[in-house]
This record gives C-alpha cells, sequence and structure tokens, in this order.
C-alpha cells in the first residue's frame, strides 16, 4: 500500500457522477479535493466514485431546523444566550435548544445516502428494508441520537435487525447534512474558555477528529454528527483528558505525515486523527479528510504497512 493520497487522477469524479452548477461552492471545493486524491491502487477506484455519490447525497442541499439561530430571526439572541448559559453548565447546545428537523426533508437526505450503498451489502439491504417499510422509524432515530447519542438507538436497531455501523454512519451524514449551517451559527460565538471538553459543544459526541489549523497549528476538535469545531489543547487527550505526553503517541505514515497523522492514548485507548488545516474544513471537506485518513486505521507501532511490490 502506497499513501501518496496527493497526485493526479485518472478520472475525474465529475465525468461519472455529473455536475451541477446549483451545488454548494464546499461540496464544489470538496469534489475537486477528492479528484486530486491518488488512491493506493485501482482496486479503491470504485470507492472514489462512491464517495463522490455520497457526498453529493448529504450536501446537495441544506437543513432547515427550527428555530434557525439565523441572526434575522427575532429569538435567535435570546436562544443563543441560553446556549452560553448551557454551555457554562457542560450541557450541549440540543439539550437546551433542540432543533426540530423537517422529517420529510431528514427522510429524502437519508434515502439519498442509502441509494449510494452496494445492494449486494447485506447491513445496507436491511437498513434499507426498515426505511421503505417504517420510515418514520428512520427519522425517529435520528432525532433520538442526537439529543441522547448513538448509545439509546442500538437497543431499537437490534429489534429491527439493523446492522449498527451501517445505520449510525447513514444517520450520522443525514444529520451533519441536515445540521451542519445550524451548528456553525451555534458555535459562532464560542470562545476559546467557554467548552474546555472533548465531546462536541453542540450535540455532545465524542470528536470525529482533529485539525492542527493554520500556521500557528492550533488544535480543534470536530463533530461529524453535527459538524461543529472547537478549540482543544493539543497535549490533552480529548476522550479521557490524559494529558502526560508519555502516555500520548503519535503515529504516522512518512510519506503523508505533513498532511495526518494519528495520536494514541495510552490512559483510554483513545484514537485521534489530526489533519493538517489551513481553514476549517466544510461539512463535505470533513467527510472527505476521514476518508482520505481511513488508512490510519491500519498502522501501528510495530509495522506501517508499505507498498512491497
Ligand atoms: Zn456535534
Ligand atoms: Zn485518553
Amino acid at each position: 500500500m502506497s499513501f501518496s493520497w496527493i497526485g493526479k487522477s485518472t478520472k475525474r469524479v465529475e465525468e461519472t457522477t455529473g455536475t451541477r452548477p446549483d451545488l454548494p461552492a464546499s461540496l464544489i471545493a470538496a469534489l475537486a479535493d477528492l479528484d486530486r486524491w491518488t488512491l493506493p491502487n485501482p482496486d479503491w477506484e470504485p470507492l472514489r466514485l462512491r464517495m463522490a455519490m455520497v457526498l453529493k447525497a448529504a450536501f446537495a442541499t441544506g437543513g432547515s431546523p427550527v428555530p434557525s439561530l439565523e441572526p434575522a430571526d427575532d429569538q435567535t439572541a435570546f436562544l443563543l444566550e441560553r446556549i452560553r448559559e448551557g454551555w457554562g453548565e457542560g450541557v450541549p447546545a440540543v439539550r437546551v435548544v433542540t432543533p426540530a428537523l423537517d422529517r420529510n426533508r431528514l427522510l429524502a437526505r437519508v434515502k439519498a445516502i442509502d441509494n449510494c450503498a452496494d445492494r449486494d451489502h447485506p447491513a445496507a439491504q436491511r437498513f434499507h428494508k426498515v426505511l421503505v417499510s417504517e420510515p418514520e422509524r428512520i427519522t425517529d432515530w435520528a432525532g433520538i441520537m442526537l439529543v441522547d447519542g448513538e448509545q439509546s438507538i442500538l437497543p431499537s436497531l437490534q429489534q429491527f435487525d439493523v446492522e449498527p455501523n451501517y445505520a449510525l454512519s447513514t444517520l450520522r451524514l443525514s444529520l451533519l447534512g441536515e445540521l451542519g449551517d445550524w451548528s456553525n451559527r451555534a458555535t459562532a460565538q464560542l470562545r476559546e474558555s467557554s467548552w474546555p471538553h472533548g465531546d462536541c459543544p453542540v450535540c455532545g459526541a465524542s470528536p470525529a477528529l482533529a485539525e492542527s489549523r493554520g500556521l500557528e497549528q492550533r488544535r480543534f476538535l470536530r463533530c461529524d454528527r453535527c459538524g461543529a469545531g472547537w478549540p482543544s489543547d493539543r497535549l490533552r487527550c480529548p476522550f479521557c483528558g490524559e494529558n502526560d505526553h508519555h502516555a500520548l503517541r503519535t503515529l504516522f505514515a512518512e510519506e503523508d505525515q505533513g498532511r495526518c497523522r494519528l495520536v494514541l492514548c495510552d490512559g483510554c485507548g483513545g484514537r485521534l486523527k489530526v489533519i493538517t488545516s489551513l481553514a476549517p474544513l466544510s461539512h463535505p471537506g470533513l467527510v472527505l479528510a476521514q476518508f482520505t485518513m481511513l488508512y490510519l486505521d491500519f498502522i501501528n507501532d510495530a509495522s506501517i504497512p508499505r507498498e512491497t511490490s
């Protein structure tokens, strides 16, 4: 396996998935970035095309949660103040002001993402079955997962014989498409000291990755359920608070170390992927970053896999 992700790809994703002029700029930029990545080998090429389809399914249209938290909305100043008070007490924003999601819109997004799945995949088949027969169940799961976390819907997923990884990642991506802008508005006034926790200040999820942002390489954690970003201490594990530098180890592939790395915590076994970025990653950019760092799951202390041929 080679880690030279940056390069010239042989085929533009847009040739296969089609371009639409009305797509959001952040999505167009992410699709262009996807084009620039070279995959480890030709077998991975279908994955690139699928990723392009997934990005479009999730982010082609914006969300419309209520209350909107738009500056023009009369209630917004009051609600943002309540959210800030919640942060002072360690409570994530969605448990103070719970956004109502448009069920039809959410469902359309879930269906679009589910349509990108390989229909021969048993996990996709089982989720699809529930999506067709009980669509309201799917939107219930998304709503409960947003406020109470992923653990809270596991028994119900099991009851419906739905494979958790597939369902949770589809729901997470759907919520990110619905809530990303709302989350940005909620965190616009987040101060450095307002939220000293590792979990997301908007929805309470564990961070999906970290950015090492700008020339100063300041650490920001990012949530892949709502898209929030919040400042963090780079010498502290966001999962358990460990700050002994001996307990935090960094792994990377030599060819790609300037772009991304994996921090392992001996205290809790937590794994945090860190990506270098000049500016905050957009929501499609966040999903793309996860995709291009997947290989970090396969490196460990003892051996970094390399291409043998
Ligand atoms: Zn979140
Ligand atoms: Zn830890």
